[in-house]
């Protein structure tokens, strides 16, 4: 072992170990990139992840860099949760949930606490928490927090960075800091502190006051956002100023997140669901928007598209049994309605057929919690895409979580199509159609050179057609490696700058999580693209807590 692993065994309370089978496991996560980590670390406490980064910074002041990831339970889909360095795994300790305040609706969790587990928790006090993505029975909180992550009820009720209230979080030098909205007197407070911390808050300060018509110009016109760094939510024209959302989706790459205090709302398991049947895209389009803007919006607006169901048909025929008949409908849209109130909820679905009604669009409503289950089943069985295989071919996260304006839905579906048709892919999507995110995993065989160098071209057509039609990147999944090369084109070189000066801020010697949203190049990440594609044994290989 290293005397880099000797020392930190000697001082940190987790486990440290340089084993390579522990390496080889944490070098790759959800996505289609393989970097192998030096050590891996489960820090026991806060403690562990200070004196980690304290250790860190002094080498690196000596000219030595050993960069730090951290890591929840590995699904991220754009490699943002590989690095070369030391690999800080929290859901071995750090999986707690160290308060809930049933009246106010707070909680206060530690990073890799299991998400379903605590969605399961908050459930048995009458509350949830809204953002959860699909992988949540799968996936930490810190994860989520740390990619701005999003799913089904996001169109009602935002994305992850709408809920966190205040973060821990230690900084690269290992200091720690406890973010929340600052008033003017406060900001002043904490920007006269000599530590790292005020100079943080000063620089922070002043790249947002010298840079404030490019940052006012960062807000592009979708629905969510996990793209780049939430610098325009920092300071409001009243003068707070909050880094809590800046460290939301930051993805590691600013400091390390050891608390987080998040809102959760009530939950109403009582919905009312549509399952709506569309034959032609513009009239799709048409009615989302429509039932979008009623008085109440509804909670989720979910699809599959006909390629999912035939490949359902062909895979799992047993799952579409006396739900969805043949001919297949171009697109299923879900809509639900959750208010509390179950007249209001009724009122607001009848509203939607009777849009539907007059679209001629054929639909199906259900308040039978049994009827509604067996609907969502078919949004949920995207699942059955990802995790089939057929030999080396794989459904691969490369062009997954595209977000575009709500009115050009219908040119983003043409043209993903077209684009796979011109690549001979037949390829089915699913996800978000009240947002116009929408995800797909394009079937390769990464063991070949061909589909290796197929997959950089349809990754690099992709983003320039979500980027051409005024839309992001990332509606949820945020940078990693995957998209970071693209962040430039999407925001510009004025924004990019600023997004530079962000990360040099809080990280002067490139310590966290490197190569990761910021200073990216396509030829960067080339060289890292697996030759298999697996998501088998993400989750495992804890040490028990
Ligand atoms: C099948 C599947 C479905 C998915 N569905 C969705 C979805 O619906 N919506 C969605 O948003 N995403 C989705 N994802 C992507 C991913 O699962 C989520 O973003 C998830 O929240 C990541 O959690 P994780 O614990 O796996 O994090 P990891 O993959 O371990 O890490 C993700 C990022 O967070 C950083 N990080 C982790 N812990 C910390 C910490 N303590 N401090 C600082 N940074 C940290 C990592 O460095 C990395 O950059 C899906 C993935 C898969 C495989």
């Amino acid at each position: 072992m290293s005397k880099v692993a000797h020392y930190l065994q000697e001082h940190l309370s987790g486990e440290v170990t340089a084993a390579k089978s522990m390496r080889k496991y944490f070098s790759t996560d959800g996505g289609v990139f393989e970097l192998t980590p030096s050590l891996v670390i489960y820090p026991r406490n806060e403690s562990d992840v200070r004196k980690t980064t304290r250790f860190t910074w002094q080498l690196a002041e000596r000219g030595r860099v050993i960069p730090i990831t951290s890591r929840g339970l590995g699904t991220d889909q754009a490699g943002a949760a590989i690095g070369s360095g030391i690999m800080m795994v929290f859901p071995a300790h750090m999986n707690r949930i160290l308060e809930f305040d049933g009246g106010s609706g707070k909680v206060t969790v530690e990073p890799g606490l299991l998400y379903g587990k605590l969605q399961q928790t908050l459930h048995t006090h009458g509350k949830f928490l809204p953002p959860y993505p699909s992988s949540m029975e799968f996936s930490t909180i810190g994860g989520a927090v740390a990619n701005n992550a999003s799913g089904e009820k996001t169109l009602k009720y935002g994305c992850t960075r709408d809920f966190v209230k205040s973060l821990r979080v230690v900084l690269a030098n290992g200091e720690v800091i406890q973010t929340r909205r600052l008033s003017k007197r406060e900001l002043n407070k904490k920007m006269g502190l000599t530590s790292f911390e005020g100079e943080v808050y000063r620089t922070l300060d002043s790249i947002i006051e010298d840079n404030k018509d490019v940052i006012d110009k960062i807000k592009l016109n979708v629905s969510k956002n996990s793209a780049g760094y939430a610098i325009a939510d920092v300071k409001h024209k009243n003068g707070s100023f909050d880094l809590t959302p800046l460290m939301v989706g930051s993805q590691g790459t600013l400091g390390i997140i050891t608390e987080a205090e998040i809102q959760t709302v009530p939950h109403n398991p009582k919905t009312s669901l549509i399952a709506a049947f569309f034959d032609d895209l513009q009239i799709a389009e048409k009615a989302i928007a429509q039932i979008r803007d009623l008085s109440q919006i509804p909670s989720a607006m979910e699809l599959v598209d006909e390629k999912l169901l035939k490949f359902l048909d062909k895979h799992n025929p047993n799952q579409l049994k006396g739900l969805v008949s043949k001919p297949f409908s171009k697109l299923i849209v879900l809509i639900e309605f959750d208010d509390s109130n179950q007249r209001t909820q009724k009122r607001m679905a009848k509203k939607a057929t009777k849009i539907l009604n007059k679209m001629g669009v054929k639909y199906q409503i259900e308040t039978e919690d049994s009827e509604k289950e067996k609907l969502w089943s078919i949004r949920h069985s995207a699942a059955a895409v990802i995790s089939h295989s057929e030999g080396n071919m794989k459904a691969l996260p490369i062009v997954e979580d595209g977000i575009v304006p709500e009115d050009k839905f219908q040119q983003y579906i043409v043209g993903v199509n077209k684009m796979f048709e011109k690549h001979g892919l037949d390829v089915a999507f699913w996800g978000h159609a009240g947002n116009a995110n929408i995800h797909m995993q394009p079937f390769l065989d990464l063991s070949q050179v061909g589909d290796r160098q197929k997959a950089f071209k349809i990754i690099d057509e992709y983003y320039s057609l979500v980027i051409s039609l005024g839309g992001s990147t990332s509606g949820e999944h945020s940078d990693g490696r995957l998209r970071a090369p693209y962040l430039k084109q999407l925001y510009g070189e004025q924004v990019y700058t600023v997004f530079q000066k962000v990360k040099q801020a809080f990280d002067p010697y490139d310590l966290l999580n490197p190569g990761v949203k910021i200073d990216v190049t396509v030829d960067d990440i080339k060289p890292l693209l697996r030759h298999e594609y697996s998501m088998d044994h993400l989750g495992h290989h804890l040490p028990r807590s």
